[in-house]
């Protein structure tokens, strides 16, 4: 096992913007097109790697992770994007990286409690510890100083001032959430959501299906209520897609160099 190459760390992104910036980064990517999907297949910080498009939504974040374990035989598979932050700390340009992920739109009941998955017997789908540990750990060490990451333009923008990382549960659903009320039940629902967004949690489902390793991090691009700003995609652009560059970087250059021999994941 030890000759084979080692399998390569999938880096999904949720937004073009963001896996062009990626890309960029890589110097012999290969595409290869399945589901509709292009994965680009080649190398970041000299580690194995597949890039790929989820798109948005559940069923769009299922399916990209079958085929990245299928077809690609990832060893881990590690997702970046924005969310909204529901838990009273939580700001926009902070990152909050998952300890667990939880649908907060399934309901069974009262057939199965609701947010279960009904068969699966649960309702909270875990993350990876070590992968989310060492993210975290570059991000607050990346996040110390926001001028040098996105500039003083994007800084003052967005008001960026002095980005936090939470580690907890990060909730996924089929819904854009922007209006104060629907945020607020979402509260009172699951008072330790730290932020939503729409892919995380099916994208848990599956790799905890397959037994693979899954961490997501996420940059808050708003507040997931009536004032969430109406600039979302310049965000994107100017704050998120460098933090998920600096940060997905700086934590591939933290892994083993891919000849050095033990093989071992993570
Ligand atoms: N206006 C954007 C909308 C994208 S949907 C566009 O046209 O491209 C929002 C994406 O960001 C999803 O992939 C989701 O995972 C994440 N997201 C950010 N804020 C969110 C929120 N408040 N509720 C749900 N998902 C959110």
């Amino acid at each position: 096992m030890s000759s084979l190459p080692r399998a390569p760390v999938a880096i999904v992104a949720a937004m073009h913007e963001e896996l062009s910036a990626l890309l960029a980064q890589m110097p012999d990517e290969q595409r290869v097109r399945v589901a509709g999907r292009d994965f680009w297949v080649g190398h970041l910080q000299g580690q194995p790697v597949v890039a790929v498009l989820s798109r948005i939504g559940k069923v769009a974040a299922a399916v990209t992770a079958t085929v990245l374990i299928e077809r690609f035989g990832v060893r881990a598979i590690v997702f970046t994007g924005v969310a909204g932050g529901l838990a009273p700390g939580v700001k926009v340009g902070d990152v909050v990286v998952a300890t667990e992920l939880l649908q907060h739109d399934m309901d069974a009941s009262p057939l199965f409690p609701k947010h279960e998955v009904p068969l699966m017997g649960m309702a909270r789908f875990a993350a990876d510890a070590a992968i989310g540990n060492a993210l975290a750990a570059v991000a607050a060490d990346v996040l110390r100083d926001p001028v040098a990451l996105v500039g003083q333009q994007a800084v003052d923008e967005f008001s960026l001032r002095q980005p936090g990382v939470h580690r907890g549960l990060l909730v996924s659903g089929d819904r854009f959430v922007s209006t104060t009320a629907e945020s607020e039940a979402l509260q009172r629902e699951l008072p330790d959501a730290l932020a939503v967004e729409m892919e995380g949690a099916a994208m848990a489902q599956v790799c905890q299906d397959y037994g693979v390793p899954f961490a997501a991090m996420r940059t808050i691009s708003d507040r997931a209520d009536d004032a969430a700003h109406g600039d979302f995609a310049r965000f994107v652009v100017e704050v998120a897609s460098r933090y998920s560059l600096a940060l997905v970087g700086a934590w591939l250059a933290t892994l083993p160099a891919q000849d050095a021999g033990s093989g071992a994941a993570t």
